[in-house]
């Protein structure tokens, strides 16, 4: 029969966790996964997510980045809780990963929609406003808006377009520079365009 060592859980502090951290990050030469403390003895993995509430803050105590870029369940839980009032720079902050982790966990799970701030949506809200819910040039009902004049707050510089007509601006193949040309040069292209496609 195998002979228990210690009758009683070790009362790990936060302090002695960190020293853990870090001398396993320097036996190994890199920032410990949860997998590798696993494997050496000392406190578990999930005890010092219970101490920490994230594998991610336990790295960060020790002064680690995570390995990986991989979100763990206490973060994703974390992003859905601060999306709206946290830019991703500073969820990212926290959480020891790049701006571009947060993005990609947002927009594969919609966490976009109404974040306030984003000029972008505000925009496209006003110009549907003013200017119809379909697509100016071509009158399908699935739009984005365009900025003819980049970032520009001003609806005159503003059109509502379905992806398609989009599309042909944004790949230059018609040059719109102002909201009139949006009937002199680009409507006869996707008139054209559609006629030659038999649609
Ligand atoms: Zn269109």
């Amino acid at each position: 029969m195998r002979t228990k060592v210690g009758k009683f859980k070790t009362p790990y502090t936060r302090n002695v966790i960190v020293s853990y951290i870090k001398a396993v990050s320097e036996l190994t030469g890199k920032s410990p996964t949860y997998r590798d403390l696993n494997q050496v003895p000392g406190p578990a993995a999930r005890t010092i997510v219970r101490h920490f509430g994230t594998w991610s803050k336990a790295l960060k105590a020790a002064g680690l980045r995570p390995k990986t870029n991989q979100l763990l369940k206490g973060e994703k839980t974390f992003i859905r809780k601060n999306w709206r009032k946290m830019t991703d720079k500073q969820i990212a902050e926290d959480l020891g990963v790049t701006p571009e982790v947060i993005k990609y966990y947002r927009m594969n799970y919609s966490l976009w929609k109404n974040r306030k701030g984003t000029s972008k949506q505000k925009h496209k809200a006003d110009g549907m406003r003013i200017y119809g819910k379909n697509c100016e040039v071509c009158n399908l009902p699935i739009t984005e808006l365009h900025h003819i004049k980049p970032k520009s707050d001003k609806p005159d510089d503003w059109a509502i377009l379905c992806p398609t007509c989009h599309s042909i601006i944004t790949r230059k193949i018609v040059t719109v520079r102002t909201r009139n040309e949006l009937k002199t040069e680009l409507k006869p292209y996707v008139k054209n365009l559609y006629k030659t496609i038999g649609f």
